[in-house]
């Protein structure tokens, strides 16, 4: 398809055409491998960071297992009346649950995944499949389910009928935990997850995947993508200048769902774009400016704690792209269009300062997450922020 992809090794090497997944190939390579040898496993947990491409894979796990092409066992054929089917979402075996998609949830900033979602899988999971070999659920957002909810899942996956298989999807953002360790569970190769599943134990109140569920699924970690290959997915589906191709890679991270939405949606980035500039004028203002952002962003995280992390992160990309400039590395800066500034600050602060501003992001993000008063936390940051010839000649 691309071209770029480097194929599997060993006995289950494949070509990857059908395949909607690009890169990954370790996790294609277990699916593949699961195939080949008919051990598939009953449940499967997809981790990996948002947009890394957990649910085309999911999509991808669904339709090799009901492919019903002859050939081709070890991918899906993608043109079988079943891979179209689940590739237009029309397939009434393969179901997608998502948190906040069930009645009765209270309203609280964040909606966990609740048994009556579960209790209603349970009911499908006990029929035949309808039209396809393999009834698949895909649950997304696997880290946030109710206690009930969970238990009726557990109960599922350790009697799953034989024509049933689940996809769990689970990203490395977790809220509300103090445990930093917990957000490398999901993350634990299938010879930690012993281990790993010992160390939840000894700490059961911190959220996420329960260790009885995920002791019962066969883990397939995600990656983030290397940015030559997201930048060459985008550049291949979109018109773009090679600049925004470039920067929109950068960004990305390796995530190429986010880079294939910011392709396909030029706001993301012009809103992108707004926050850059309000963090860069905070940053040349004085000490009004600079309290009146740590209020507007402690009174948005009541209302919106996800904005107020990303806001971080795009604080944390600014530093970092002036932190690698100042050390002569500009190739490497991901704001490709915000140069003039990155450069101005780099050359109007020195080294100590620009890794203190980021020590001073990534502890207010450490605190916001420990539940300190966030006026107190973002106030504290913004005080941390160097202010610089430049900036104060700008302002
Ligand atoms: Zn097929």
């Amino acid at each position: 398809m691309n071209g770029l992809d480097n194929g599997i090794s060993g006995s289950a090497a494949v070509s990857m055409a059908a395949w909607q997944t690009i890169g990954h190939d370790k996790a294609i390579g277990t699916l593949a491998r699961g195939m080949e040898m008919g051990r598939m496993a009953h449940a499967w947990l997809l981790a990996g960071p948002p947009q890394v491409g957990k649910m085309t894979l999911a999509l991808d796990l669904a339709r090799l297992v009901n492919c019903t092409a002859d050939e081709v066992k070890l991918q899906p054929c993608g043109e079988c009346r079943q891979c179209r089917r689940i590739s237009e979402s029309l397939h009434a075996d393969v179901r997608v649950i998502s948190q906040g998609g069930g009645a009765g949830n209270r309203t609280t900033a964040r909606t966990a995944i609740g048994v009556e979602q579960i209790r209603e899988a349970q009911r499908e999971a006990g029929l035949k499949p309808y039209e396809g070999r393999y009834r698949v659920f895909i649950i997304e957002d696997a880290e946030n389910f109710t206690q009930e909810a969970a238990n009726a899942l557990l109960k599922m996956l350790e009697e799953p009928p034989d024509d049933v298989m689940f996809a769990l999807l689970a990203s490395e953002v977790r809220e509300n935990s103090a445990d930093e360790s917990a957000g490398y569970i999901a993350y634990a190769p299938e010879h930690e997850q012993d281990r790993i599943a010992a160390l939840l134990d000894a700490v059961p109140e911190v959220g996420g995947i329960l260790p009885t569920i995920l002791s019962r699924c066969q883990v397939l970690e995600l990656r983030p993508l290397p940015i030559a290959l997201v930048q060459s997915e985008i550049e291949r589906r979109f018109e773009l200048t090679p600049q925004d191709a470039t920067e929109i890679a950068r960004l990305s991270s390796g995530r190429l769902g986010w880079a294939l939405q910011a392709g396909a949606e030029p706001q993301l980035l012009s809103e992108r774009a707004e926050r850059l500039d309000e963090i860069e004028a905070a940053l040349r203002g004085g000490i009004d400016e600079r309290f009146a952002y740590a209020e507007r962003q402690a009174a948005a995280f009541g209302r919106d704690r996800s904005g107020v992390y990303q806001e971080l992160q795009l604080w944390l990309g600014w530093w970092r792209d002036v932190l690698v400039i100042r050390e002569g590395n500009e190739d490497l800066a991901v704001n490709l269009s915000r140069l003039d500034a990155l450069r101005a600050t780099a050359g109007g602060c020195d080294s100590a300062q620009v890794v203190d501003a980021i020590h001073a992001v990534q502890e207010t993000t450490a605190m916001l997450e420990s539940n300190v008063n966030p006026r107190l936390c973002l106030e504290g940051m913004m005080l941390r922020m160097p202010q610089t010839a430049a900036q104060t000649q700008s302002a």
